[in-house]
């Protein structure tokens, strides 16, 4: 289903006719309610059928027909081929990526050479898929033969399970164990699912014994993954492990110039920074943001200015100016610690609750308006003094110790939701 703008006109597409008549039936009503909210003015809706310009692939070798099948049975659209789109070009860096665009272009110029495997790993919408997908599309480029597979942690279950049920397991083994690059993506997603993760075990030392290339992305560093075998996290770990951070002001900034220039409205600085100050939870947050100031611009026939994001943002900015409380941070992080918050406020020093107690206290420094004492006070009555050593260590912490960074930036973005 595809949105369009134009001028006051909602213009709709759908993929097929079926798709569309159950558009019409059941949410135009509700489309039609949500669009006039959104642009403050009622638009007129067209509904069309999309013009099919596919072209049939034709695999190249049995091997790869043969495994199509397995991959291919839940979410057709997510596996192996890879999306052109995303590239190093269009792949912004600063302080939050570099080392894991350095780490993957390295990868990608000397496959199977370098690291091997890759482990990329962050939080939701930090660009770990786009920055995969930009090795695959460079490895392509530079080497048209290599076979290479991208494919969702998702999808590479479905394709075992699909191999069992169809004994083909022999020719599922095959392709895998056949390609130049393997590609996984959100490979949490294999925990809790031991015959799945014994094949990817096999398949993983098959490849890199054999010196082809393998990444891998995760949601979390390779030790906090629960329910993934030890044997397997260790193997994850034997190559090079990268984090992506999420991005800094500037490098937020940076993003929104870059996409909005490549959709062919680039937005001032101004705007840019303006957005950039309000949406930092991820890239695709930002992407949204810009999208949505984007279309309301066309819709108004205006021309992109602070005034109007704050407009077209304003649900966002609402929700935002809900504060978040000291009560809320220290509730997350007793809970994210598996903690009680009496624990947290109470005197106890060992280092399984003093270490999380600091996590709060340098949030509720960072996320609230309260002053030194006022979060001493909150946290069981300690002095400022405390509060104030525990940022400190805190900050240093996150220089020195890539889990502890982790926690700290996973709770501030549940935090500011
Ligand atoms: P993740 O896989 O980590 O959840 P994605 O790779 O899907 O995140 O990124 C979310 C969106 O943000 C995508 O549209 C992607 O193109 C964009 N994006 C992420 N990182 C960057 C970047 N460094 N430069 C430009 N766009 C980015
Ligand atoms: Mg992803």
């Amino acid at each position: 289903m595809i949105f369009e703008v134009d001028g006051n006109r909602l213009i709709l597409t759908a993929p097929n006719s079926f798709t569309l008549r159950i558009i019409q039936d059941r949410f135009l009503p509700e489309i039609s309610k949500r669009a006039a909210s959104f642009f403050q003015v009622t638009p007129e809706i067209e509904l069309r059928i999309e013009k099919r310009t596919t072209q049939k692939q034709v695999p190249d070798a049995p091997i790869a027909k043969a495994i199509e099948k397995p991959i291919i049975v839940k979410a057709p659209k997510t596996t192996s081929k890879l999306n052109s789109q995303l590239t190093f070009d269009t792949f912004v860096t600063g302080k939050a990526n570099q080392l894991a665009h350095a780490a993957g272009l390295q990868v990608a110029e000397k496959p199977g050479t370098t690291y091997n495997p890759l482990f990329i790993y962050g939080g939701v919408g930090l660009g770990k898929t786009h920055l995969l997908q930009s090795i695959g599309n460079l490895v392509a480029k530079e080497n048209p033969q290599a076979k290479i597979c991208y494919v969702h942690a998702t999808n590479y279950v479905s394709g075992v399970v699909k191999a069992f049920q169809t004994k083909s397991f022999d020719e599922f083994k095959q392709y895998y164990n056949s390609l130049d690059l393997l590609l996984i993506d959100d490979i949490q997603f294999i925990a809790d699912k031991p015959g799945t993760q014994q094949e990817f075990f096999y398949t993983l030392n098959s490849l890199i014994d054999t010196n082809k290339q393998v990444v891998i992305t995760c949601d979390t560093f390779p030790k906090e993954i629960s329910g993934i075998e030890p044997r397997l996290t260790s193997r994850f770990t034997c190559g090079l492990t990268v984090a992506i951070e999420p991005p800094g002001l500037e490098m937020r900034v940076a993003i929104l110039l870059q996409k909005s220039a490549n959709g062919g409205a680039p937005i001032s600085e101004d705007v840019a920074f303006f957005i950039a100050k309000h949406v930092r939870s991820n890239i695709r947050e930002l992407e949204g943001a810009l999208n949505r100031i984007e279309a309301y611009a066309r819709f108004h026939k205006r021309p992109v200015s602070i005034e109007l994001a704050k407009e077209a943002l304003r649900d966002l900015l609402a929700a935002q100016n809900k504060q978040v409380t000291i009560e809320n941070i220290q509730k997350t992080v007793a809970d994210f610690y598996r903690l009680k918050i009496i624990d947290l406020l109470s005197k106890k020093r060992t280092r399984v609750i003093a270490r999380p107690r600091q996590i709060a206290m340098s949030l509720a420094r960072e996320l609230t308006q309260l002053s030194l004492p006022e979060i001493g006070n909150a946290f069981g009555g300690r002095d400022h003094t405390t509060v104030l050593h525990a940022c400190k260590t805190i900050e240093s912490l996150r220089n020195s110790d890539t889990s502890i960074e982790a926690d700290f930036n996973l709770l501030h973005q549940t935090l500011r939701g």
